[in-house]
Protein backbone atom coordinates (compact mmCIF):
# COMPACT_ATOMS: atom_id res chain seq x y z
CA UNK A 1 0.00 0.00 0.00
CA UNK A 2 1.42 3.48 -1.11
CA UNK A 3 2.40 5.52 2.11
CA UNK A 4 1.04 9.24 2.85
CA UNK A 5 3.22 12.06 0.83
CA UNK A 6 4.06 14.71 3.12
CA UNK A 7 3.85 17.94 2.13
CA UNK A 8 7.34 19.51 1.95
CA UNK A 9 6.24 22.61 0.34
CA UNK A 10 3.43 24.39 -1.32
CA UNK A 11 3.19 27.43 -3.88
CA UNK A 12 0.11 29.19 -5.93
CA UNK A 13 0.79 26.11 -8.56
CA UNK A 14 2.29 23.65 -7.68
CA UNK A 15 3.36 21.10 -4.42
CA UNK A 16 5.80 19.47 -3.33
CA UNK A 17 5.78 16.18 -2.38
CA UNK A 18 8.25 13.31 -0.39
CA UNK A 19 7.11 10.01 -0.50
CA UNK A 20 8.37 8.11 3.00
CA UNK A 21 9.04 5.19 1.03
CA UNK A 22 11.53 6.65 -1.30
CA UNK A 23 15.42 8.29 -0.56
CA UNK A 24 14.81 11.34 1.47
CA UNK A 25 16.61 13.45 -1.17
CA UNK A 26 14.10 12.89 -4.17
CA UNK A 27 10.68 14.76 -3.86
CA UNK A 28 7.82 14.94 -6.32
CA UNK A 29 6.68 18.34 -8.13
CA UNK A 30 2.88 18.05 -8.45
CA UNK A 31 0.90 21.04 -10.82
CA UNK A 32 -2.20 22.19 -9.89
CA UNK A 33 -4.80 23.35 -12.15
CA UNK A 34 -4.79 27.03 -10.58
CA UNK A 35 -3.80 29.85 -12.66
CA UNK A 36 -2.63 33.11 -10.78
CA UNK A 37 -1.85 36.62 -11.77
CA UNK A 38 -0.74 39.67 -10.16
CA UNK A 39 0.81 38.13 -6.86
CA UNK A 40 -1.99 35.93 -6.39
CA UNK A 41 -4.43 39.03 -6.36
CA UNK A 42 -6.18 37.08 -9.26
CA UNK A 43 -6.83 33.30 -9.41
CA UNK A 44 -9.08 30.94 -11.14
CA UNK A 45 -8.94 26.82 -11.48
CA UNK A 46 -8.81 25.52 -15.11
CA UNK A 47 -9.57 22.13 -15.36
CA UNK A 48 -7.06 19.87 -16.78
CA UNK A 49 -4.41 22.80 -15.92
CA UNK A 50 -2.47 20.40 -14.15
CA UNK A 51 -1.81 17.70 -16.30
CA UNK A 52 -0.95 20.10 -19.02
CA UNK A 53 1.43 21.77 -17.12
CA UNK A 54 3.06 18.36 -15.88
CA UNK A 55 3.22 17.48 -19.62
CA UNK A 56 4.90 20.59 -20.80
CA UNK A 57 7.73 21.11 -18.07
CA UNK A 58 8.31 17.11 -18.47
CA UNK A 59 8.82 17.50 -22.35
CA UNK A 60 10.68 20.99 -21.40
CA UNK A 61 13.45 19.14 -19.27
CA UNK A 62 13.50 15.88 -21.49
CA UNK A 63 14.42 18.26 -23.55
CA UNK A 64 16.97 20.39 -22.02
CA UNK A 65 18.88 17.23 -20.59
CA UNK A 66 18.81 16.02 -24.34
CA UNK A 67 20.90 19.42 -24.90
CA UNK A 68 23.57 18.25 -22.25
CA UNK A 69 21.67 20.75 -19.46
CA UNK A 70 21.88 19.58 -16.10
CA UNK A 71 18.26 19.71 -14.06
CA UNK A 72 16.76 18.84 -11.30
CA UNK A 73 14.55 16.67 -12.94
CA UNK A 74 14.92 12.31 -12.68
CA UNK A 75 11.34 10.80 -14.42
CA UNK A 76 7.98 11.75 -15.02
CA UNK A 77 5.65 9.93 -12.12
CA UNK A 78 2.22 10.04 -13.45
CA UNK A 79 -0.13 12.20 -15.32
CA UNK A 80 0.33 15.84 -12.96
CA UNK A 81 3.88 15.06 -11.33
CA UNK A 82 7.27 13.95 -12.01
CA UNK A 83 10.24 13.27 -9.52
CA UNK A 84 13.06 15.60 -8.72
CA UNK A 85 16.15 15.91 -6.18
CA UNK A 86 15.08 17.58 -3.39
CA UNK A 87 16.78 21.20 -3.91
CA UNK A 88 18.29 23.56 -1.36
CA UNK A 89 16.53 26.89 -3.95
CA UNK A 90 18.60 30.05 -4.76
CA UNK A 91 16.02 32.62 -3.97
CA UNK A 92 16.36 34.65 -7.74
CA UNK A 93 14.48 34.24 -10.90
CA UNK A 94 16.28 34.97 -13.58
CA UNK A 95 14.52 36.05 -16.56
CA UNK A 96 16.38 36.31 -19.93
CA UNK A 97 14.79 38.03 -22.78
CA UNK A 98 15.02 38.44 -26.65
CA UNK A 99 12.04 40.07 -27.47
CA UNK A 100 11.22 43.31 -25.42
CA UNK A 101 8.06 43.18 -23.57
CA UNK A 102 6.53 42.74 -20.09
CA UNK A 103 8.12 44.62 -16.92
CA UNK A 104 11.27 45.26 -19.25
CA UNK A 105 10.01 48.13 -20.63
CA UNK A 106 8.89 50.12 -17.93
CA UNK A 107 12.67 49.84 -16.95
CA UNK A 108 13.88 50.78 -20.03
CA UNK A 109 11.22 53.14 -20.80
CA UNK A 110 13.06 54.72 -24.31
CA UNK A 111 12.72 50.77 -25.82
CA UNK A 112 9.42 50.19 -27.30
CA UNK A 113 7.60 46.19 -26.97
CA UNK A 114 8.78 44.26 -29.64
CA UNK A 115 12.17 45.35 -29.88
CA UNK A 116 15.14 42.72 -30.54
CA UNK A 117 17.38 43.17 -27.96
CA UNK A 118 20.82 41.71 -29.17
CA UNK A 119 22.69 40.15 -27.04
CA UNK A 120 20.19 38.79 -25.12
CA UNK A 121 19.10 40.24 -21.74
CA UNK A 122 19.26 38.58 -18.40
CA UNK A 123 18.17 39.58 -15.47
CA UNK A 124 18.24 38.52 -11.91
CA UNK A 125 15.51 39.09 -9.80
CA UNK A 126 15.36 39.03 -5.88
CA UNK A 127 12.71 36.91 -4.99
CA UNK A 128 11.20 38.58 -1.86
CA UNK A 129 7.28 39.04 -1.96
CA UNK A 130 7.74 41.96 0.20
CA UNK A 131 9.96 43.77 -1.36
CA UNK A 132 7.88 42.79 -5.03
CA UNK A 133 10.73 40.83 -6.16
CA UNK A 134 13.22 43.65 -7.37
CA UNK A 135 15.54 43.97 -9.70
CA UNK A 136 19.46 43.18 -8.75
CA UNK A 137 21.68 45.00 -10.40
CA UNK A 138 25.69 44.06 -10.02
CA UNK A 139 27.67 47.32 -9.01
CA UNK A 140 31.62 46.38 -10.69
CA UNK A 141 32.64 49.35 -8.57
CA UNK A 142 31.59 48.45 -4.99
CA UNK A 143 31.58 44.54 -5.83
CA UNK A 144 28.07 44.15 -4.57
CA UNK A 145 24.21 44.07 -5.99
CA UNK A 146 22.43 46.61 -5.51
CA UNK A 147 18.14 46.18 -6.02
CA UNK A 148 15.96 48.39 -7.76
CA UNK A 149 11.97 49.07 -7.63
CA UNK A 150 10.83 46.27 -10.61
CA UNK A 151 8.31 48.46 -12.21
CA UNK A 152 10.22 51.76 -12.54
CA UNK A 153 13.36 52.90 -15.06
CA UNK A 154 16.49 51.95 -13.62
CA UNK A 155 17.74 55.27 -11.71
CA UNK A 156 19.05 56.88 -8.20
CA UNK A 157 15.53 57.29 -7.45
CA UNK A 158 14.41 53.44 -7.49
CA UNK A 159 17.54 52.40 -5.74
CA UNK A 160 16.11 50.16 -2.89
CA UNK A 161 19.64 49.32 -1.38
CA UNK A 162 22.81 46.54 -1.26
CA UNK A 163 21.45 42.92 -0.99
CA UNK A 164 23.38 41.10 1.13
CA UNK A 165 24.17 37.61 -0.69
CA UNK A 166 22.78 35.96 2.28
CA UNK A 167 19.39 36.96 1.44
CA UNK A 168 19.64 34.74 -1.30
CA UNK A 169 19.61 31.57 0.46
CA UNK A 170 16.74 30.05 2.18
CA UNK A 171 17.22 29.73 6.35
CA UNK A 172 21.04 27.96 6.70
CA UNK A 173 21.43 26.65 3.26
CA UNK A 174 24.56 27.73 1.60
CA UNK A 175 24.77 31.18 0.35
CA UNK A 176 25.48 31.29 -2.81
CA UNK A 177 28.89 32.03 -4.05
CA UNK A 178 29.06 34.72 -7.31
CA UNK A 179 30.66 31.97 -9.39
CA UNK A 180 27.59 30.08 -8.69
CA UNK A 181 25.75 33.64 -10.25
CA UNK A 182 28.35 33.12 -12.74
CA UNK A 183 27.27 29.91 -13.95
CA UNK A 184 23.88 30.51 -13.39
CA UNK A 185 23.77 33.11 -15.54
CA UNK A 186 25.64 31.18 -17.91
CA UNK A 187 23.20 28.39 -17.70
CA UNK A 188 20.43 30.02 -18.53
CA UNK A 189 21.43 31.89 -21.98
CA UNK A 190 21.55 27.91 -22.94
CA UNK A 191 18.09 27.03 -21.71
CA UNK A 192 17.05 30.07 -23.39
CA UNK A 193 18.60 29.44 -26.64
CA UNK A 194 17.66 25.29 -26.94
CA UNK A 195 13.97 26.79 -26.26
CA UNK A 196 13.81 29.26 -28.37
CA UNK A 197 15.33 26.98 -31.54
CA UNK A 198 13.11 24.41 -30.68
CA UNK A 199 10.01 26.56 -30.48
CA UNK A 200 11.71 28.57 -33.59
CA UNK A 201 11.57 25.07 -35.60
CA UNK A 202 7.42 24.18 -34.36
CA UNK A 203 6.73 27.58 -35.79
CA UNK A 204 6.68 29.54 -32.35
CA UNK A 205 8.34 33.10 -30.80
CA UNK A 206 9.77 32.32 -27.78
CA UNK A 207 10.58 36.25 -26.20
CA UNK A 208 11.30 35.39 -23.07
CA UNK A 209 11.89 32.89 -20.08
CA UNK A 210 11.96 32.84 -16.34
CA UNK A 211 13.55 30.16 -14.57
CA UNK A 212 14.95 29.24 -11.35
CA UNK A 213 18.00 27.41 -10.01
CA UNK A 214 19.11 25.62 -6.73
CA UNK A 215 21.78 22.98 -5.49
CA UNK A 216 21.26 19.69 -5.60
CA UNK A 217 21.93 17.32 -2.80
CA UNK A 218 25.74 16.39 -3.86
CA UNK A 219 26.27 20.58 -4.34
CA UNK A 220 25.36 20.93 -7.44
CA UNK A 221 23.78 24.02 -9.64
CA UNK A 222 20.95 22.73 -11.48
CA UNK A 223 17.88 23.81 -13.43
CA UNK A 224 15.03 23.71 -10.95
CA UNK A 225 11.35 24.76 -10.48
CA UNK A 226 9.54 24.20 -13.27
CA UNK A 227 9.44 25.18 -16.95
CA UNK A 228 5.87 25.74 -18.70
CA UNK A 229 3.57 27.78 -20.38
CA UNK A 230 3.39 30.46 -16.91
CA UNK A 231 6.88 30.75 -17.39
CA UNK A 232 7.19 32.28 -21.01
CA UNK A 233 6.02 34.70 -23.35
CA UNK A 234 5.42 33.00 -26.54
CA UNK A 235 3.71 33.66 -29.76
CA UNK A 236 2.66 32.12 -33.01
CA UNK A 237 2.40 35.13 -35.35
CA UNK A 238 0.25 37.55 -33.30
CA UNK A 239 -1.06 35.10 -31.72
CA UNK A 240 -0.24 35.22 -27.83
CA UNK A 241 -0.24 31.46 -26.31
CA UNK A 242 1.02 31.98 -22.70
CA UNK A 243 -0.16 33.31 -19.65
CA UNK A 244 -0.37 36.94 -20.33
CA UNK A 245 -3.65 36.89 -21.96
CA UNK A 246 -5.06 35.66 -18.36
CA UNK A 247 -2.76 38.67 -16.81
CA UNK A 248 -4.42 40.74 -18.99
CA UNK A 249 -8.29 39.01 -18.82
CA UNK A 250 -8.11 39.69 -22.57
CA UNK A 251 -9.62 35.91 -23.35
CA UNK A 252 -12.24 33.42 -21.68
CA UNK A 253 -10.88 30.79 -19.36
CA UNK A 254 -11.84 28.39 -21.88
CA UNK A 255 -9.96 29.79 -24.81
CA UNK A 256 -6.93 30.01 -22.13
CA UNK A 257 -7.44 26.01 -21.44
CA UNK A 258 -7.09 25.34 -25.13
CA UNK A 259 -4.22 27.60 -25.48
CA UNK A 260 -2.53 25.25 -22.70
CA UNK A 261 -3.46 21.85 -24.56
CA UNK A 262 -2.22 23.46 -27.09
CA UNK A 263 1.29 24.60 -25.96
CA UNK A 264 1.52 21.27 -23.92
CA UNK A 265 0.55 19.11 -26.89
CA UNK A 266 3.30 20.78 -29.39
CA UNK A 267 6.35 19.87 -26.62
CA UNK A 268 5.53 16.27 -27.47
CA UNK A 269 7.38 17.26 -30.73
CA UNK A 270 10.48 18.63 -28.79
CA UNK A 271 11.37 14.96 -28.74
CA UNK A 272 11.26 14.75 -33.11
CA UNK A 273 13.79 17.54 -33.39
CA UNK A 274 17.03 17.43 -34.67
CA UNK A 275 19.57 18.21 -31.18
CA UNK A 276 20.36 21.57 -31.39
O1 LIG B 1 6.80 40.61 -16.19
P1 LIG B 1 8.12 40.39 -16.85
O2 LIG B 1 8.24 41.06 -18.17
O3 LIG B 1 9.29 40.71 -15.96
O4 LIG B 1 8.19 38.82 -17.11
C1 LIG B 1 9.25 38.24 -17.85
C2 LIG B 1 8.95 36.75 -18.06
O5 LIG B 1 9.03 36.07 -16.84
C3 LIG B 1 7.57 36.47 -18.63
O6 LIG B 1 7.67 35.40 -19.54
C4 LIG B 1 6.76 36.05 -17.43
O7 LIG B 1 5.78 35.12 -17.79
C5 LIG B 1 7.82 35.38 -16.58
N1 LIG B 1 7.58 35.53 -15.12
C6 LIG B 1 7.24 34.41 -14.38
N2 LIG B 1 7.05 34.53 -13.02
C7 LIG B 1 7.21 35.69 -12.41
C8 LIG B 1 7.56 36.85 -13.14
C9 LIG B 1 7.75 36.72 -14.51
O8 LIG B 1 7.14 33.31 -14.92
N3 LIG B 1 7.04 35.77 -11.11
Amino acid sequence: MEELMIVVNEGKTKQILRDPSLRSDIVIIMSKPDITAGDGAKHDVIMGKDEVANETTCNCFELLEGEGIYTHFLGRKDKVSFYAWLMQMIRVEVVIREIAAGSYLKRNPIITEGTVLKPLVVEFFFKNDKLHDPLMLWNERKKVFEIYEPDKPITPDSYMRDLSLIELSAQNDPIPTLGELEEIYTTARRVFLVLKESWKELGLTLFDLKIEFGRSPKGEILLADVVDNDSWRLRKGVEVLDKQVYRDSSQSLEDIRRNYIHVAELTKLFKKLPII
